[in-house]
């Protein structure tokens, strides 16, 4: 499950190991500073770039570090708000990275608020049933600095799309760890990934931004609470009761609702915070009146909010996204007892947005080629 690059990412090192690689060979505490300005600020795309550092340590650089370990291989964007970048890393594994635009009034697509969906895995070992990124199991973890990669090829492009006079902000609003992966399952690279993201002397993005996605490892969440980092906490629910949990999510066997429900409650009493729970909406299986009421009575309970998604389609898979009338009754449920509550209206259906689809049909002409 481990891959070990030939040169490991500049983009997993923190300012405290790169000042020691640095010192090792004799040169200035200021140098690691200097360095990750250039990756971070400036968004230098090769060594030369970095035109303040002497050549002979752009050399070591070069051949100590990757500067960039993934490559944008495909950028699908869709009729409406969704692009999603398809990156392959060192060993050809593909991963995705989704930015999601959000319209405002009076303010141009290009120039809205964006929220990067960044993936944490290549694959993914938890099953649940209705997931695409799941289909073909997990490949690997990723490293530290793959999962920020993610984060400075969207810099690149946004930086490019709508150049700003101050490169040294993150070029998006919202970054969400939904994307490919179990990134509780990647606890420590995960971790150290957005220690980075968030440090000044990294991308400088607010912790409380930063929204992480869990399927419901329990003891993990209770490790994240204890994290000084302050990141949001989202649960992909998907079942209000552990019969139907349980059917399509089978993380659920060894963290039952029973035991999943006061570890959200403990992360959210911790940090003060209101919770999400995910709960993607799936004909006949999720989408009764019964389970509404379960759901609202788990979301007032827990003082969290509701987001209620419904299905993507996924092919080759047998599951359906409820009518209009349904998905509205069932919001309708947790309005009407005051749950915070969004129901989605899709983005990036069009471009094969459900998570892991875009990756698994490029692998798919791949192995057929
Ligand atoms: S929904 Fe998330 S946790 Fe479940 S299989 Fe897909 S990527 Fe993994």
């Amino acid at each position: 499950m481990k891959y070990s690059p030939a040169k490991p990412p500049l983009t997993g090192e923190t300012l405290a190991t790169l000042t020691a690689r640095l010192q090792e060979r004799g040169e200035p505490g200021f140098r690691a500073r200097q360095i990750l300005d250039w990756v971070y600020k400036k968004r230098a795309r090769t060594w030369d770039d970095m035109t303040n550092l002497p050549k002979p340590l752009r050399g070591w650089l070069d051949d100590t570090f990757e500067l960039m370990p993934a490559t944008l291989v495909l950028n699908r964007q869709s009729e409406d708000v969704t692009d999603k970048l398809l990156l392959e890393l060192g060993d050809r594994a593909l991963i995705e990275t989704v930015i999601i635009r959000v319209p405002q009034e009076g303010v141009g697509l290009e120039h809205s608020r964006k929220t990067i969906c960044i993936s944490t895995q290549v694959g993914c070992a938890m099953g649940c049933v209705f997931c695409a990124s799941g289909l073909a199991g997990l490949k690997r973890d990723l490293n530290a600095g793959e999962i920020v990669a993610q984060l400075l090829q969207v810099c690149y492009r946004e930086d490019a799309r709508t150049p700003r006079a101050r490169t040294e902000l993150a070029s998006f609003d919202n970054i969400v760890v939904m994307g490919m992966g179990e990134p509780l399952a990647n606890y420590d690279a995960v971790i150290r990934a957005l220690t980075i993201v968030n440090a000044e002397w990294g991308l400088g993005f607010g912790a409380r931004r930063i929204t992480l996605s869990t399927s419901g490892l329990v003891p993990k969440i209770l490790k994240l609470a204890d994290e000084p980092l302050g990141l949001r906490l989202a649960i992909s629910l998907h079942g209000a009761t552990d019969e139907v949990r349980e059917q399509i999510m089978p993380v659920n066997k060894a963290f039952p609702l029973a035991k999943l429900l006061p570890a959200i409650r403990a992360f959210s009493e911790k940090h003060g915070r209101m919770v999400t729970l995910e709960f993607i909406l799936i004909e006949d299986v999720n989408d009764s009146l019964e389970q509404a009421e379960k759901l609202r009575d788990i979301a007032l309970d827990l003082h969290a909010h509701v987001n209620l998604i419904p299905y993507n389609t996924v092919e080759g898979l047998p599951w359906k996204r409820p009518s209009i009338t349904r998905q509205e009754r069932f919001a309708e449920i947790l309005r009407r007892a005051r749950v915070s509550v969004t129901l989605r209206r899709e983005k990036g259906h069009d471009i094969d947005a459900a998570c892991g689809q875009l990756r698994l049909k490029t692998e798919q002409t791949r192995a057929s080629a």
